[in-house]
């Protein structure tokens, strides 16, 4: 084994999105850039941004986010891509006992298919349940689960929206309005609020890049 293979996981997977976003925009300045100064100038921004995301990373780490700068084009994004992969922490595994805990009040819960998950790229588990226009949310907070259920109201096909959680704009069945009941201080209080998030969990996931609108919003709907 490599000294790179034996390395312990150190990146979330919305964090080598994150890479990978950087990257795909240094790619673009390979297209654009005349002047080599111009590119040189972009591959340390890159590598100070990556860098700056991991302060607590090893010297081993620090190389292997290093080497990120060297990307020129997008087959050398996918080799570097899949050598980061080895380092991904993978979302925890949930069984479904432990996902029918989390949502308790709902009946007839569907359940998503656990087997064909690919936790090394979830970031949250999200699943719908089309006949009741559920969209279910599943992430960890700290060491606990925490669940959330959302009714959705796809959006006409000719206005686009943006997700909350991954910035990326959508129309219909893409991006849609979301709402949840959230109690208030009143006794037996309830308020639902709205939000516009992506209806397909795993496109979400692919493209989410930072958790902070993520865990803001799902606090306040606690
Ligand atoms: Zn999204």
């Amino acid at each position: 084994m490599t000294q790179e293979q034996t390395m312990v996981p150190f990146l979330h997977p919305y964090q080598a999105n994150f890479i990978r976003h950087q990257l795909l925009q240094l790619i673009g300045a390979f297209y654009f850039a005349g002047d080599h100064r111009v590119l040189a100038a972009s591959r340390e921004g890159v590598e100070d941004t990556i860098l700056s995301t991991f302060p607590g990373a090893t010297p081993e780490q620090r190389a292997l986010l290093q080497d990120a700068k060297n990307v020129r084009d997008k087959d050398e994004l996918k080799v570097y891509m899949s050598r980061l992969e080895p380092h991904v922490i993978p979302f925890p595994e949930i069984t479904a006992p432990e996902i029918r805990k989390l949502f308790p009040k709902v009946k007839k819960l569907v359940l998503p298919d656990l087997q064909s998950i690919d936790r090394s790229k979830l970031t949250y588990l999200g699943w719908r349940d089309i006949a009741t226009s559920s969209l279910y949310l599943v992430y960890r907070n700290g060491d606990k689960w925490a669940g959330k259920e959302f009714k959705f109201v796809p959006g006409p096909k000719n206005r686009t929206m943006i997700c909350t959680w991954c910035h990326t704009t959508g129309s219909g069945d893409d991006v849609a309005l979301v709402t949840s009941r959230v109690k208030t201080k009143v006794v037996d209080g309830y308020k639902t609020l709205g939000n516009h998030l992506c209806l397909d969990s795993a496109v979400c996931n692919s493209r989410i890049t930072s958790t902070t609108e993520m865990e803001a919003m799902l606090a306040s709907l606690r």
